[in-house]
């Protein structure tokens, strides 16, 4: 099938649906729920096609129900990590020489099989193992993912299309070769499409992967890795391990063949790892690629000309939904006095009326945060806040982990714009606010650069278009992803690239075609058709 240089299918944003009652994908998510509820999982490690079951499980269940037991997962160790080494290095080959068409045609499957029939299972594993309600599991882990999986071919196609000019005589080419060795794929709890991305963005390249979830997302990963083996992903291609952290990078970091990570998750966690890369350098075949997406504070700030009620809408979406444990989430903000009675009201009754539970049920707004970790780390924050003078709690501020991990959406007014909660990631429902003078804006805009070393969203409300211009280019660092009048939150692969700056993350923004070029090692290939037969240039005469 090489006889043919193939157009691409048309790419496309899937659309989200809406879950609303009586809707056909309502009923069948809500089937999928029963279904996932009455059984007991047993989700096994993917290591060379093959299932690994062992003798430590450990137990799932959802953040928001204790007392219910999703099934157990099987954990591994250091001897699994070097299996799903071995099997990614021995599938490299064959997956390597395999035409990019029928690589593009095995991901492009998975975001069909995903779109259609895993849908409703999909969702309702990403509901249950990670508290999600319907639309944010809809936006995740089906539409982003789907989208992830549809662009990244397009660009994949796209990276191949880029070739060099030719001189007469000269047929100058570029090869797009897979990185040598194996990519090591490290994902968060946070999103389903991450983890999925992570993996497959660079196998789509021509790599081959060992893939650790975080142990909260693992009940989701299986149905990652059931649809990737059914849309026809070779075995060995993308290895999946449930090993501790350490156990991945003590074996992994160590080997010749590391030629990547593909991580996202905390700034401290990504740190460690690079150093420990950089120590390890020489004894890698080659310099390891390493791209890193990691946390954020992100900031709204609304100057005297936004519209009071559009920035209170924005800052109980955009710092509430999913609990606050999106990395773009926004959990600071600088308003002006002369708005906050109107932004104070509508936020304050608007998160009141926000109902917290199960995401089983379908006017839960709040779910649980994911695991007692998080609980106990946000809630030392409110705790503190409740007993510092310069802070008070506006909204919120309860939490209870009898049944689940509940904390109410929380807002905190503060007197120092460098209070700790509006300077640390608590990635959590929690949102801090300081309120300005309204003619100190351009002093803010200087506070709020300097407050935190993230810049990873952010977001400015003004109708004053100077203020715009002024915000967007005082701030020109502060942010990898900047909003005008909207919410920091719900980038959308091919139209909002994400990723940020400074401690961040490397900024190889995942959905784009620049994530994809960290994945390749070009060869450049000159071929003469006339090479010369004699030594002697003319200028010898
Ligand atoms: P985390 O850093 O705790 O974990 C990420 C992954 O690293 C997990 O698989 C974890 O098991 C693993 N890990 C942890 N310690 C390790 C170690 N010492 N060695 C090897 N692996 C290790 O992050 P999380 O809590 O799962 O996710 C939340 C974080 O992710 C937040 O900081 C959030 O801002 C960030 N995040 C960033 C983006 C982005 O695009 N910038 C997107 C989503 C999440």
């Amino acid at each position: 099938m090489s006889n043919a240089v193939f157009n691409f299918p048309k790419t496309y944003n899937e659309p989200v649906l809406s879950y609303i009652k009586g809707s056909p994908e309502r009923v069948k998510l809500v089937a999928a729920l029963k279904e996932l509820k009455s059984k007991k999982a047993d989700i096994p490690m993917y290591i060379g096609g093959k299932e690994i079951y062992t003798n430590e499980k450990v137990d799932i269940h959802p953040p928001h129900e204790l007392k219910h037991k999703l099934g157990t997962y099987n954990k591994g160790g250091s001897s699994h990590v070097k299996q799903a080494i071995q099997a990614a290095l021995k599938a490299k080959p064959a997956w390597e020489a395999m035409a990019w068409q029928d690589r593009a045609a095995i991901f492009l499957k998975a975001a069909d099989l995903l779109a259609g029939p895993y849908r409703a299972r999909m969702n309702a594993a990403t509901m249950l193992g990670q508290s999600k309600n319907a639309f944010q599991a809809e936006i995740d882990a089906v539409a982003e993912w789907c989208d992830f999986l549809r662009f990244n071919a397009q660009f994949m196609r796209d990276i191949y299309a880029d070739q060099p000019i030719s001189d007469p005589g000269i047929w100058n080419r570029m090869e797009y070769r897979p990185l040598e060795g194996f990519v090591f794929a490290l994902s968060p709890f946070n999103f389903t499409s991450i983890a999925g991305n992570l993996s497959c963005a660079p196998a789509l390249m021509g790599n081959t992967i060992v893939w650790k979830p975080a142990e909260t997302q693992i009940y989701s990963a299986q149905v990652i890795m059931q649809i990737l083996q059914e849309a026809g992903l070779p075995a060995g291609v993308i290895n999946l391990v449930f090993v501790e952290g350490r156990t991945a990078g003590d074996i992994i970091f160590n080997h010749p063949d590391f030629a990547g990570l593909h991580f996202t998750g905390s700034t401290g966690v990504f740190q460690k790892l690079w150093q420990t890369i950089g120590q390890n350098l020489s004894l890698y075949k080659s310099y390891p690629r390493i791209v890193g997406e990691t946390g954020g504070k992100d900031f709204v700030i609304a100057h005297p000309s936004a519209n009071p009620e559009a920035v209170s809408v924005a800052l109980a979406r955009g710092a509430f939904e999913y609990q606050g444990q999106k990395c773009s989430a926004a959990s600071r903000a600088y308003l002006p006095a002369s708005l906050w009675p109107v932004i104070k009201k509508k936020l304050v009754t608007d998160l009141k009326s926000m109902k917290m539970g199960s995401p089983e049920q379908f006017d839960n707004f709040i779910n649980a945060v994911i695991d007692e970790k998080a609980f106990d780390k946000i809630t030392s924050y409110i705790k503190q806040a409740k007993k510092d003078k310069g802070a008070k709690i506006l909204v919120g501020g309860n939490y209870d982990k009898t049944s689940g991990y509940f904390i109410e959406p929380t807002v905190i007014q503060v007197d120092d714009p460098k209070y700790v909660t509006m300077c640390d990631e608590l990635f959590g429902p929690v949102l801090t606010i300081y309120v300005y003078e309204d003619a100190d804006y351009k002093k803010v805009l200087t506070i709020l650069d300097s407050t935190s070393p993230y810049a990873l969203t952010g977001a400015v409300f003004a109708n004053d278009r100077e203020a715009i211009n002024l915000t967007s280019e005082r701030l020109k660092h502060a942010a990898g992803n900047f909003y005008i009048n909207d919410k920091p939150t719900g980038a959308v692969v091919g139209q909002q690239p994400f990723g940020g700056a400074r401690a961040s993350g490397t900024n190889d923004k995942a959905g784009s075609i620049m994530n994809l070029y960290r994945w390749v090692s070009a060869r450049t290939i000159k071929e003469n058709m006339n090479p010369p037969l004699d030594y002697r240039y003319p200028f010898l005469d």
